[in-house]
């Protein structure tokens, strides 16, 4: 006879998921965590954060991108680049992660209970696997189901021509041209992947700039260089009708009344969460219209003993601050000790440039009315920029001109999302540009455009 009875329920076993269970099974408690055996490791592994990064990594060496500086637009690796070249790599990796993840979780003596969750009543837990249907009675439970593409009605999917992102690595072809709806993160990761394959993209988005919360000087050089690898913008503008043509192309009217036309449309809008698979009624839950649930500052929903983390409760919604959340949650549910410094967030924008950010940008320094200065330094001043043929990239540094205290932290180019680190250290621990100006970096290094870009800054005071 089986015991059901455990002190954390966990249902999904993505970032947020994963790390709450751990989190509590090192405290000693009794947990399982509950995902379709397929999806074990969660959207990050299957559909989002790893398939596409790895994406990314396979276009980026089989078309010879990072080597066109020196060799040539024309140089490319592999010269007929097909849709298995790409998800040959991607398969590779997915496995491995979800291996890394069972693994992780058999060694932390957690249940892995297979199936779909919901609720019968708030401490009970119904899983339905294929052979059995189990009954978990939970102390705690985690929610951390977290999200899928939102299918809008009016959009005739059909995972050929007219995709969700979900679908685009299990295309049988690379298609010439694409629509791209949505010029959010993954609309523009995707759009800056296709492009660099050769791909005809226009990128579509009712707002008039891409990456609002970005700085905008770095929102201007992705958009630039997009441009310069053949992508194309139609921004500000709304999509009123899609529709597969009878010659087999993807028309998008505009209300505007311009039409898009391409042989398939990603449409990359929004994401609504899997609350509506868990009977959350039977809990005291309620979700919002994009099935979110609201948390307190300990990710405690509105029943006290149930907690949520990751993207089902929105924003910032990245695997990298999803897995703090889950064990944050678990912290405060068992009283454990814990602590995220919430205004470090960095970000990581895997477009062709990579984007990464931590702290305030321009436009939010000058809305609140704080004066700063300035420090930049460009991948092309730099000797490792110079080797590896990034002559776009820089690093852009906010300051205080009286404490010269780091107030942001701003990268575009190769290992953006890497040395974006060196910053938030130092802003976490209170450092100044003095500490980069004093500091031997390695070199060549991109690092060292901390040295460059703090001696750029500190000459203008
Ligand atoms: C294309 C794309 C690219 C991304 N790139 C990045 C990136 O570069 N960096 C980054 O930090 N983030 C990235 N993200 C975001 C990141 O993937 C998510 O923030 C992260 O996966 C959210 O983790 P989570 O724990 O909330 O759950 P998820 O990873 O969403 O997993 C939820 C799990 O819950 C399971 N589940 C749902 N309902 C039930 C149920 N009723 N019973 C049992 N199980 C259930 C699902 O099967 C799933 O496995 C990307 C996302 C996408 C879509």
């Amino acid at each position: 006879m089986r015991n059901n009875c455990y002190d954390l329920v966990v249902i999904g076993s993505g970032p947020a998921g994963q790390k709450g269970a751990i989190a509590a099974a090192k405290l000693g408690k009794r947990v399982a965590i509950v995902d379709r055996t397929e999806m074990l490791g969660g959207v990050c592994v299957h559909n989002g954060t790893i398939p596409s990064k790895t994406l990314r990594e396979a276009i980026l060496y089989l078309t010879g991108y990072r080597q066109r500086a020196f060799y040539g637009d024309d140089y490319v690796v592999q010269e007929q680049i097909g849709i298995h070249d790409l998800t040959r790599r991607v398969q590779s990796v997915v496995d491995k992660e979800a291996g890394i993840v069972r693994k992780q979780l058999r060694r932390n003596h957690i249940d892995l209970v297979p199936g779909t969750a919901q609720f019968i009543d708030p401490r009970t837990i119904a899983v339905e696997g294929t052979l059995e249907t189990r009954i978990l009675l939970a102390e705690h439970t985690l929610i951390a189901c977290g999200t899928r593409p939102a299918r809008h009605a009016e959009v005739p999917f059909d995972g050929v021509r007219i995709l969700s992102p979900d679908q685009l690595c299990s295309l049988a072809e690379m298609p010439k041209s694409m629509i791209v709806v949505g010029a959010g993160v993954i609309g523009l990761e995707y759009a800056s992947m296709l492009a660099a394959l050769g791909v005809e993209v226009t990128i579509t988005d009712q707002r008039q700039r891409v990456l609002d919360f970005v700085d905008t000087e770095i929102a201007e050089a992705l958009c630039y260089h997009l441009r310069r690898i053949g992508a194309a913008f139609r921004m500000g503008e709304q999509i009123s009708k899609i529709c597969l043509e009878d010659n087999n192309r993807v028309t998008a009217y505009l209300t505007s009344g311009k039409r898009i036309s391409a042989a398939s449309l990603l449409y990359a809008v929004g994401r609504q969460a899997n609350t509506d698979t868990l009977n959350m009624e039977s809990a005291g839950l309620e979700a919002d219209e994009r099935g979110k649930l609201a948390v307190d500052e300990s990710y405690r929903t509105q029943v006290s003993h149930i907690f949520a983390a990751g993207d089902v409760i929105g924003f910032p919604s990245l695997a990298s601050t999803s897995m703090e959340q889950g064990r944050l949650a678990v912290a405060a549910m068992f009283g454990a000790a814990a602590h995220l410094q919430d205004s470090l967030l960095p970000y990581g924008i895997y477009t062709i440039p990579e984007i990464s950010m931590v702290g305030r940008t321009e436009q939010t320094l000058t809305q609140a009315k704080i004066p700063y200065e300035v420090g930049v330094a460009r991948y092309e001043e730099l000797a490792k920029g110079q080797m590896v043929g990034d002559d776009l990239g820089m690093l852009k540094l906010l300051f205080d001109p009286t404490t010269l205290k780091i107030l942001g932290v701003h990268a575009i180019g190769e290992n953006a999302a890497e040395i974006v680190h060196v910053g938030q250290a130092v802003m976490a621990l209170d450092g100044t540009m003095e500490y980069f100006r004093d500091t031997v970096f390695n070199y060549p290094t991109f690092a060292e455009a901390y040295k460059v870009a703090a001696h750029n800054g500190l000459n203008r005071l």
